[in-house]
């Protein structure tokens, strides 16, 4: 690890983090959901570290449709086989609300969301199972990875949300920053932060630069939050070695 960035891990008391970079097994050929209770692709997997953004990329938009199209190159380009989709979905409940519809309708428009881009990208579609509490998130941090990182292979890691910023750009990467904080601060997460055990976004690079890049974009997302959200979040972050 980068000795001059790693502080996060110091605090958490994590020695060794390799398994979270490089995973017994490797990493699902998936992409699935940033939620923190989805760890596992599917129901006989014990842990399935994967690709993961806001319902599987469903918010990437500006519209669903262009969204499908961005998400099939993604499929396409990382050779990807599965498109992971899960009931309880915080990022379907958005789709449905920006769509104009009921939230109630957002674990339809997710799943609906894997099959559009699983069909055109001809590859599966499997549900993940919820590892956590229906209706609360239980998410400590936000983990916004530069490289693929599963933050769950890691028993010490703080659970959190996982957004795998190295599959898109700043602009929609601050977005999913944003949409996690309002959640994790909000009603349906814990509720338990403030300025000294603050919620924290956890950069994850795979150097220097890389570092201080992702870092300026997570301090951009939580510049533009409110003010009695701003300081009960903390930034940092560290380089994979
Ligand atoms: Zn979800």
């Amino acid at each position: 690890m980068d000795d001059n960035s790693n502080n996060f891990l110091l605090r958490v008391g994590v020695r060794e983090v390799e398994a979270a970079f490089r995973p017994v097994g490797g990493f699902a050929p998936a992409i699935g959901c940033m939620d923190e209770r989805v760890i596992r692709l599917s129901e006989t997997d014990s842990r399935s570290p994967m690709v993961r953004l806001a319902g599987a990329g469903g918010l990437i938009g500006p519209d669903l449709a262009s969204a499908v199209l961005e998400m099939t190159d993604v499929v396409r380009r990382l050779k990807l086989k599965y498109v992971a989709y899960h009931s309880d979905c915080g990022a379907g409940e958005l789709m449905a609300r920006v769509g104009g519809k009921h939230p109630s309708e957002g674990d339809d428009l997710a799943r609906e969301f894997a099959e559009s881009v699983a069909k055109t990208a001809c590859v599966k579609t499997v549900r993940s199972p919820l590892d956590g509490p229906v209706g609360h998130h239980v998410a400590l941090c936000h983990y916004y990875c530069g490289v693929p990182f599963a933050p769950h292979m890691v028993t010490e890691l703080p659970t959190g949300f996982v957004t795998s910023r190295f599959v898109t750009d700043g602009e929609y990467g601050k977005r999913e920053l944003v949409i996690a904080a309002g959640i994790a601060l909000g009603e349906h997460g814990l509720g338990q932060f403030s300025t000294k055990s603050p919620y924290r976004i956890v950069v994850v690079a795979t150097n220097g630069e890389e570092l201080a890049r992702l870092l300026v974009e997570a301090r951009a997302a939580v510049t533009s939050l409110p003010a009695r959200m701003r300081r009960r979040i903390a930034v940092e972050g560290f380089v994979a070695s």
